[in-house]
């Protein structure tokens, strides 16, 4: 199957989060991998665990996207098949303060990136797209259909980058974009060599949680329990970020199949609370999550999942890992990295750890 060959390809943001994972994925499909990327949200660590994870040392390129002549001179140096781009600002919070910044990095080093692509005739892009597209959503389960609107300037690059890469598919009938659209990304390889491993206090919950499990943070603070929600507290779609890793290794084997452009939702298609989080954290990790509900967050929606059916149906795929998985796999990482990617690897599961409570 034309699907199965071997490609190389550009992983641009792939020594940060998702892009790591995913690597692990297309190295596991044989494919050949070179990062680029410039540390400005991850360490050069990750990339001796994934060594250790794949079985083999992982090309990097250290350069920032929004150097057009990097970019260029990445491209001269290597045949790429394809690329996936995940190279990114992505603090909402922080885009308010910086807007600028998001746009030069987010949209420039996009811009700089297709040229490249176009000029070498690569023709073949999976996209890191976001729910935050959808802004505060009419209804859910959300399908790409769906009205698209934005809420902050993190999600106004997006907004922009889905649509030059579409302005782009339409002027050059053979460039090829799967734009993935991502909803709330946890979890970690079950290795626990590598994960989220924010910078400072955490903005989103999940780590947020790891880190008061593991006694680096007092509590977790609940952001409103009156939201119109079974128990008040906000909604999300939480997908396991494997099973989002295998996402993007298909996506390319779609377009490599020639099957045309895709936009999907990543997702499990299930909404789960703040509450229910937590108490599927304590579960799967035996620690207590003290909380205080506080006020609402600026800018939040109560509810947010996704309608995965189109990537079932275009891609074949849908989610293995379940919530429990997702819970138990966060913290494996963070009991063996306390503090990231800062230390050593710990050897055991336990250490510095929150009160612990029996397993269930
Ligand atoms: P991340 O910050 O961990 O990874 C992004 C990587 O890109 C980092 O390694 C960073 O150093 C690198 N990078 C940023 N700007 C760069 C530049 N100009 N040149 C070279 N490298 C650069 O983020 P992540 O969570 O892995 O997210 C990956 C992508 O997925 C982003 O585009 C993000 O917007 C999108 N996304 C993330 C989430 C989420 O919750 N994590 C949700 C939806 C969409
Ligand atoms: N949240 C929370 N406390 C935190 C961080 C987040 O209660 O410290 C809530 C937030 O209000 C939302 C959910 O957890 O209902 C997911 O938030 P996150 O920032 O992880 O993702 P996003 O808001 O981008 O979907």
């Amino acid at each position: 199957m034309a699907g199965q060959t071997t490609k190389c390809v550009l992983v641009c943001g792939g020594a940060g989060y998702i892009g790591s994972h995913t690597c692990t994925a297309l190295a596991e499909r044989g494919h050949r991998i070179v990062i680029a990327d410039n540390f400005a949200n991850s360490s050069p660590r990750v990339l001796l665990r994934l060594q250790r994870i794949v079985g083999a040392p992982v090309e990097c390129e250290r350069l920032d996207l929004r150097s057009k002549s990097a970019v260029t001179r990445l491209f001269k140096r290597h045949r790429f098949d394809a690329v996936i781009h995940f190279a990114a600002l992505k603090a909402v919070g922080e885009s308010f303060e910086r807007p600028l910044a998001y746009f030069d990095n987010n949209i420039s080093g996009t811009i700089n990136l297709l040229g490249s692509m176009h000029d070498a005739g690569v023709m073949r892009l999976v996209f890191s797209s976001s729910a935050t597209v959808y802004g505060d959503p009419e209804s859910v389960p959300i399908n790409e259909q769906a009205r698209l609107g934005v809420t902050n300037p993190y999600g106004r690059t997006k907004l922009v980058m889905e649509q030059l890469i579409e302005d782009l598919c339409h002027a050059d009938g053979c460039f090829r974009a799967a734009n993935l659209r991502y909803f709330n990304p946890v979890g970690a390889h079950p290795s626990g060599l590598i994960g989220e491993d924010p910078a400072g206090i955490p903005n989103n919950v999940m780590p947020y949680i790891c880190q008061v499990a593991a006694g680096r943070r007092g509590k977790l603070s609940i952001f409103g329990d009156d939201y119109p929600t079974p128990d008040g507290t906000g909604v999300r779609d939480y997908i396991h970020v494997m099973d989002l890793a295998r996402a993007h290794v298909v996506a390319l084997d779609y377009l490599v199949r020639g099957d045309g452009n895709l936009t999907v939702n990543l997702g499990t298609g299930r909404g789960i609370s703040v509450l229910e989080l937590v108490h599927a954290f304590e579960r799967a990790s035996g620690c207590s999550i003290p909380y205080e509900i506080v006020a609402r967050r600026r800018g939040d929606v109560a509810e947010v999942y996704a309608d995965p059916s189109l990537a079932r149906r275009l891609l074949g795929w849908r989610t293995r890992l379940d919530l429990h998985a997702m819970c138990r796999d966060a913290w494996r990482w963070q009991s063996m990295n306390p503090d990231g990617y800062q230390r050593p690897t710990a050897k055991t599961k336990s250490s510095p750890l929150a009160s612990r409570k029996t397993m269930t």
